[in-house]
This record gives structure tokens, C-alpha cells and sequence, in this order.
């Protein structure tokens, strides 16, 4: 039977055009399905929103959480087009604002504008309804003949067509020679589709460098953060001598500020057990985001301090796999 689609779309260099100002969203869904050609699927396109992904924030989460609710007894699967440069954020905060999805969300979006010729925008497009036809429940981007488990995902490239990655986890699906190819991948629990946009932006991402101010945190804590994500060094190290990072971080843990750390390198884990100054941090109640993506860490974040969980009940969350976005030990 055919499969029946829904496009929803939002944006983004696939749907820009050429403006005074420079390229900005133009094009509906609508004109992006015709420049497809011939596609084997029943398509239902639904435009809800025409921002470059700079502009998408909590608010166009929340809207497009609930347009895949709404619809999502309605369709077989959901596309989502949408602007690369926010695009692994939205992927990861949809994987909890959708918790138990019951259909596959893919997005998709292009380096370059679908109305220019040798655009990427048709292949990732057609690659984001075959993945939409046919994976697991569970949000997805699909991308230059991959199709990745959405909060796994990162943007790498800033012009290349390989512009995402997959990280420390295989992509899901790919396109070769043969065709379109599912590798095993997560079935999740069953259960109801639970809607809960619930979030806390008052956190903040902040990257450590040589000579960075613990002073800073205090700032932001005083200043209305509520938690903060840190991109330690390496296996998630963090300064313990002079601008005395550990000690500024045992602080506001105390004062019922969660603390979470990732790492600057892309690939592979956070493990805070090795090195003296990771176990420094660990003693004073940072939280290891092990694997996980620095987008899918504050997603996590801001979503757990939604629901209005406290230290204890944030470590106790990041200690727990949602929707495949951490490699538990
Ligand atoms: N600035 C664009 C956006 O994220 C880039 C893109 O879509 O590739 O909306």
C-alpha cells in the first residue's frame, strides 16, 4: 500500500531564494515536492514556519513538537525540512519532547538552495520520505545518503554536502549502489507518544579554555542559569589549579546547580574516572554526559529542568538511556 507522508516544512537553505539581503526562506513545501519529479508516496505538505534554523529557538520547538503530535496517528512517517545549522539541536530536543514516538520524524534540509541545479537539496529530500517509508519509530536526519539517529547527530561541514556525522554511533541507514539500506537499528519500548514540551532555557553550553574565569559561572548562576553544560578537555578534564574550574563547579552543584560535562573532542566518551582532575570533578558532583552529543547534553538539560528535577534527579536522568542518545557502561 502507499505509504502516506507528511511534510512539514520550516525553512531553511532548502527552501531559500536569492534576496537583496542575501539567500533567506522563500520557497513553500509545496514548491519544493514539485521540483522532486515522480515520488511513490501518498505526500501531505503543511508549511509551519519559514525561518533560517539561526532563528529557530525553544518557541519553534515547541511548534513543531506539536504539529508531530497532532499528526502523527495520520501518517506512516513525517519529514521535517529544515535549516542545517540548528538542525542536530532541534533533532535532540524532539527525541524528548516526543518520547515513545510512534511513527519515524526525519529531517532533512541542503547546503544549497533546492531551486539551484546540482542542488543536494532533491537527493536529501527523497532520502528523508524513503527513510520516513521505512525506519523504526524515532527521530532521524537524513543527509548525503545517511540517515542518522537524530540526537546522535552533529553538523561538521559548513559547505560540504557531507555537512553531518553520526557520532560514536553508526548511521542508521545509507544509499549505495543498492539502493536504500536499513542496518539494525533501536526499536524502542513501546508505549504511548507522550507530548512534553516542558523546558528550561535558563542553562547554558560553555566551552573551556587555558586561562578561562571560574568567575564566569558565578556570573551566569547569579545571572538566572539554572544548569550548564561544560566542554571540558579530553576525557572531560577540567582546570583544578589557580582559576580553580573543580572548586567553582562544587560550588554551584551545592548551591542545586546541575553541572554536566562533555568533551571538546568529537568522538568517543567523557569518562571522568581516569585523570586526578576528572575525579576531582567527579567528587564534587559533575555529571558525565559519557558519549553524548554537546547538542543532545543540553537538550537533555534544559528538558530534565523542565520537568523540575533537582541535582539528584538530573544525575539520576543523564544516568539513563532515553531514546538512544547514550552509550551506557
Ligand atoms: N543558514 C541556513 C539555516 O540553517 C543554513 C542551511 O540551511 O544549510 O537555516
Amino acid at each position: 500500500m502507499t505509504k502516506k507522508l507528511l511534510l512539514l516544512s520550516t525553512g531553511g537553505t532548502i527552501a531559500s531564494v536569492v534576496s537583496d539581503e542575501g539567500l533567506a526562506p522563500g520557497e513553500s513545501g509545496e514548491e519544493l515536492i514539485k521540483m522532486l519529479g515522480r515520488l511513490e508516496y501518498d505526500i501531505t505538505v503543511r508549511d509551519i514556519l519559514e525561518l533560517d534554523s539561526s532563528n529557530i529557538q525553544p518557541e519553534e520547538w515547541k511548534i513543531i513538537a506539536e504539529a508531530i503530535y497532532d499528526h502523527r496517528n495520520d501518517y506512516d512517517g513525517i519529514v521535517v525540512s529544515h535549516g542545517t545549522d540548528t538542525m542536530a539541536y532541534t533533532a535532540s530536543m524532539l527525541t524528548f519532547m516526543l518520547q515513545h514516538l510512534n511513527i519515524p520524524v526525519v529531517l532533512t534540509g541542503s547546503q544549497v538552495p533546492m531551486n539551484v541545479i546540482l542542488s543536494d537539496a532533491p537527493d536529501n529530500l527523497r532520502l528523508a520520505f524513503t527513510a520516513a517509508a521505512n525506519c523504526a519509530p524515532g527521530v532521524y536526519i537524513a543527509f548525503n545518503r545517511k540517515v542518522m539517529r537524530g540526537c546522535r547527530s552533529v553538523k561538521v561541514r559548513t559547505t560540504a554536502f557531507d555537512a553531518f556525522e553520526s557520532v560514536n554511533v553508526p548511521p542508521v541507514g545509507e544509499v549505495t549502489s543498492d539502493g536504500f539500506s536499513l542496518k539494525d537499528h533501536r526499536i524502542p519500548e513501546s508505549g504511548e507518544c507522550q507530548l512534553n514540551t516542558k523546558i528550561d532555557t535558563h542553562v547554558s553550553l560553555v566551552k573551556l579554555f587555558p586561562g578561562f574565569d571560574p568567575a564566569l559561572l558565578h556570573a551566569m548562576a547569579k545571572n538566572g542559569c539554572h544548569g550548564i553544560v561544560i566542554e571540558a578537555y579530553g576525557l572531560g578534564g577540567m582546570t583544578s589549579i589557580r582559576r580553580n574550574m573543580v572548586a567553582a563547579v562544587g560550588e554551584l552543584i551545592r548551591n542545586g546547580i546541575p553541572i554536566i560535562t562533555t568533551s571538546q573532542c568529537l568522538y568517543e566518551r567523557s569518562d571522568l574516572t581516569k585523570y586526578e582532575v576528572g575525579r576531582l570533578a567527579l567528587l564534587e558532583g559533575a555529571i558525565s554526559a559519557r558519549d553524548m552529543t554537546s547538542e543532545s547534553a543540553i537538550a537533555k538539560l534544559m528538558w530534565g529542568l523542565g520537568q523540575g528535577m533537582d541535582v539528584k534527579a538530573i544525575t539520576n536522568f543523564f544516568d539513563m538511556d532515553v531514546a538512544g542518545e547514550v552509550t551506557l557502561d
